[in-house]
């Protein structure tokens, strides 16, 4: 008999939104014995213009604080789970959960409370309805005084009390401290409380169910029908989430990572498509392309220094970088040449300060010429499979100039598992669809 792998299943806002996604969520649970332990989010949107019920509780809690009329807007956030208490015929009544949340409210609760109720009322309903244990979040997720998690103690406790469950509902988002309040991930976070349950539970696979059947190849708003990609290391994925891909929230990669588990992205609305895994290694399974994906982000700037003999003078670059560091400016990459120096930075970080930081500059290591160039983008091209193939970096940079596309800026890791080009932004869109045709198409 083929033994049944271990699951964790994590919902998101729109796979939990009302109840015809609750029960697509109850056929897929019910379709695979080892789907125990689950992880909902808080109710999200139904359609474009609604409201995320996590919103819709931080608007609760600011007017609430201003002293206006938050009772209405709670009211709305009733409803909504009221409506999938109906119509699903639920035997569970949230009215004692809502008058304490009312009474918080009223009493003025911090922000994190308002917002972790969203999922916590949604995981009370997701088990009742599944006929799965309920464990509240705050008492096996933890957070140490100053707000950062405690990775050691939650997987300990966490460990220990789903080690006597079968199934239980565990609701994403949120924790507690040691003085019992309740503290929340940054958005999006059901996806770390996900990956903090598959760590504890030594799980086989960790499914994160979404409303996208997996991660592109490249931005559909950019690329015609870009291709999906089956297997992604998570180095590949941190890559490509660096510079803007998103489906998972970034800091959920780390635990399951350190565990080995793989993470599967699957479609709530399409199950049976095979979605995205993520996995540590890839030895065992070979890509269809060179390339996995291609992923940019706009808003850089380039500082270039030029300086006759920069390359036998000692410390130049520390003196260039200790500028930075003293005005608090993170630097993202540093592609440099024999007598010339880059420096990319966020637009943003620079902003208001570029005369500052060019004649501080100036001072430490009087370059011959030093200019800020704005309005770059970064354009990384990820792929495990560039290591072994010869010739990947000149096809980009061909396939760039057959279409006239000039580039600013060229970085490859040691890595060699990308490589990050800078054009101007005008080029974005063009640069992005010509490299994904001259290795996809
Ligand atoms: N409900 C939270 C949010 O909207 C957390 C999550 O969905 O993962 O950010």
């Amino acid at each position: 008999m083929e033994k049944v792998l271990k699951k964790v299943v994590k919902f998101g806002g729109s796979s939990l939104a009302d109840a015809g996604q609750f029960r697509k969520v109850k056929d897929i649970i019910m379709a695979d014995p080892g789907r125990r332990f689950v992880v909902p989010s808080a109710p999200g949107k139904r359609f474009s213009g609604d409201d995320k019920v996590t919103d819709l509780l931080l608007a609760t809690q600011m007017v609430s604080a201003e002293g206006g009329d938050w009772q209405s807007i709670f009211a709305k956030i009733e409803e909504r789970y009221n409506g999938i208490i109906r119509e699903l015929s639920l035997s569970v009544s949230l009215k004692d959960e809502f008058d304490k949340i009312r009474a918080a409210f009223a009493k003025g609760c911090t922000k994190d409370y308002a917002a972790s109720r969203g999922e916590y009322l949604n995981g009370i309903l997701l088990a009742n309805f599944l006929g799965y244990e309920f464990i509240d979040a705050a008492s096996v997720v933890f957070f140490d005084n100053e707000g950062n998690f405690d990775p050691v103690k939650t997987n300990r406790v966490m460990g220990h009390v789903l080690e006597s469950c079968d199934n239980a509902v565990i609701p994403g988002f949120f924790g507690s401290n040691a003085k019992g309040e309740v503290i929340t991930f940054s958005r999006g976070g059901s996806d770390i409380t996900g990956a903090i349950v598959a760590r504890a539970t030594t799980a086989d696979i960790y499914e994160n169910w979404t409303d996208v059947s997996g991660f592109l190849m490249a931005d559909p708003r950019i690329v015609k029908d870009p291709k999906p990609i089956n297997i992604i290391t998570y180095r590949e994925l941190r890559e490509l989430a660096y510079m803007g891909a998103s489906v998972l929230h970034e800091d959920a990669i780390f635990p399951v990572k350190m565990a080995g588990i793989p993470i599967n992205i699957k479609n709530t609305n399409d199950p049976s498509a095979s979605g995205t895994r993520i996995v540590a290694h890839t030895e065992q399974y070979q890509n269809e392309y060179i390339i996995t994906g291609i992923a940019g982000k706009k808003g850089f700037a380039l500082i270039n220094i030029e300086k006759d003999m920069m390359n036998s003078e000692l410390g130049f670059g520390m003196k260039v970088l200790s500028v930075l560091a003293d005005m608090g400016i993170n630097f993202e990459h540093l592609p440099s040449g024999i007598d010339t120096m880059s420096i990319v930075v966020a637009e943003s970080a620079i902003k208001g300060r570029e005369r500052e930081l060019l004649s501080k500059i100036s001072a430490l290591v009087s370059p011959d010429n030093i200019d800020i160039e704005k309005g770059i983008t970064l354009i990384a091209v990820v792929g495990r499979g560039m290591i072994r193939t010869q010739g990947t970096a000149c096809r980009v940079f061909d396939s760039l100039a057959r279409e006239g596309i000039n580039i600013r800026m060229i970085d490859q890791g040691s890595s060699e598992l990308n490589i990050i080009i800078g054009v101007e932004e005008h080029d974005f869109d063009g640069a992005i669809r010509t490299i994904y045709n001259e290795f996809v198409s």
